[in-house]
């Protein structure tokens, strides 16, 4: 039950509590156990389930921060509702998210749950206190920075910054745009060790296995030199096991400590800068790969056209980025752990893909999602 700047890998859901429940007929629980929440970016997140078992009404959730009452929205669960094996269509989960400027400094915050039939669960009040900090510094974006279209329709706020989809292209994007150089201090040393590299760690078996198989759709397009750009490396495990493939890699990334990581560790060719100034127009990569790193950048329609122009003929353009279209968004809204509007600065869908790689001049080879469509890959070739 906390939210910051960067909090999309705290909030994931945490199944303990499914199997700590017993069958009673009413329950009301939040995704993070009752204690005292801090929060350090502009959002108090409270999510969690509440269900009536003799009562098919999905009842109201509000959630009360010092007498003041905020609706919860109702979201589909169907963790939730496969393990109390409920219909999966019923919305047993709830959300509401709380612009920290309305709150006080410190207070109390509950949950309270009321059903048809009269039944009324609360949890106790749990503290919470917001840290002082400097507000986001923003620039408002007036059009859309993947096709260019000005009408779009707000999705709504996270940490005080809104996000709209594009009308034209689908592209959710963050509209209060934190500042290039609020964004660029972000990815800090700090951010590297804290934050980015205990979450890899977290999910290494996993990335090894997704790698592969990114590597396996290059494998046919790998020309004789099989020299492959990565922009956004990280610590450079993805470009670590391209070469172990035989690719012989490079890439950038903005993050100097996860440059400095990624030449120390793996003694790779990496270079710290922004991206889109640091592919060689010129190159003649076999591949230009971003690998979950162009939601994170500020105009991925230049960084897509300079990728695009260092490819060679037949040369293949391979992006991986997060989905506004699968499970996680389109069940929880700006609730949603893929939501950090100072981070994320976009959710994609096929057809903003899909308008980005052909204004390139790139032809589209392949789209694909993951099992949950949270994530979504394009493959594209220059002619
Ligand atoms: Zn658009």
């Amino acid at each position: 039950m906390t939210s910051t700047v960067g909090s999309v890998s705290r909030l994931s859901e945490s199944a303990g509590f499914l199997r700590r429940r017993t069958r009673t007929p009413a329950i009301l629980t939040l995704d993070e156990p009752p204690g005292p929440v801090t929060i350090d970016g502009g959002t108090l997140l409270v999510r969690g389930w509440a269900v009536h078992r003799a009562s098919r009404d999905p009842g109201e959730v509000q959630v009360v921060i010092d007498g003041e009452r905020f609706s919860a929205r109702r979201t589909v669960r169907p963790d939730v509702a496969q393990h109390l094996e409920l219909d999966p269509a019923l919305a047993v989960g709830f959300t509401a998210a709380i612009d920290r400027r309305r709150l006080a400094h410190r207070g109390h915050v509950r949950v309270e749950a009321t059903f048809e039939r009269a039944a009324s669960l609360k949890t106790p009040d749990i503290n919470f206190e917001h840290l002082a900090g400097d507000p986001v510094p923003v620039e408002e974006v007036g059009t859309c920075p993947v096709c260019g279209d000005a009408e779009r329709q707000i999705e709504g706020s996270s940490d005080g910054l809104r996000m709209a989809r594009c009308a034209t292209c689908a592209v959710v994007y963050t509209v209060d745009r934190p500042t290039p150089g609020f964004l660029a201090a972000r990815y800090s040393a700090a951010y590297f060790a804290d934050e980015y590299l205990p979450a890899l760690e977290a999910e290494a078996d996993a990335m090894a296995t997704h790698w592969s198989m990114l590597l396996d759709l290059l494998e046919p397009h790998r020309g004789a030199a099989s020299r492959l750009f990565e922009i956004g490396t990280g610590a450079g495990r993805f470009l670590r096991a391209a070469r172990q493939r035989g690719w012989d890699g490079r890439g950038v990334d903005i993050n100097a400590a996860a440059v400095e990581y990624g030449r120390r560790e793996y003694e790779l060719d990496l270079v710290a800068a922004p991206a889109d100034t640091e592919i060689n127009p010129t190159a003649g990569y076999d591949a230009v790969v971003s690998e979950m790193s162009l939601e994170h950048l500020p105009d991925p329609h230049a960084v897509v056209a300079r990728a695009a122009a260092a490819l060679r003929p037949g040369g293949v353009l391979m992006i991986f980025t997060v989905c506004a279209d699968g499970d996680s968004f389109t069940s929880l809204g700006m609730a949603s752990p893929l939501v950090g509007p100072a981070e994320h600065l976009f959710l994609f869908s096929q057809s903003s893909l899909e308008r980005l790689v052909t204004d390139a001049g790139l032809e589209p080879l392949l789209f694909w999602t993951d099992e949950a469509g949270d994530s979504i890959g394009v493959l594209a070739r220059h002619p």
